[in-house]
């Protein structure tokens, strides 16, 4: 998807490592962080692969 390769947990502006995330969104097979610079004020969405891991919480249902 992106084109250049930023590092994770730093703003792609000023390199800044004060971020801010606020709010994740799942957008098959990505899941989305939405991300402030708390010293620039640049916005950005950082991504991340989702990986199966398992299963959990199963609780049987009635039938
Ligand atoms: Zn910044």
């Amino acid at each position: 998807m992106a084109e250049k390769y930023y590092e994770k947990d730093k703003c792609p502006i000023c390199g800044s490592q004060k971020i801010t995330y606020c709010g994740s969104e799942i957008q098959n097979p990505y899941l989305f962080y939405r991300c402030i610079c708390d010293d620039c004020n640049t916005t950005y969405d950082e991504y991340y692969e989702l990986i199966y891991a398992g299963m959990e919480n199963i609780i049987g249902g009635n039938k």
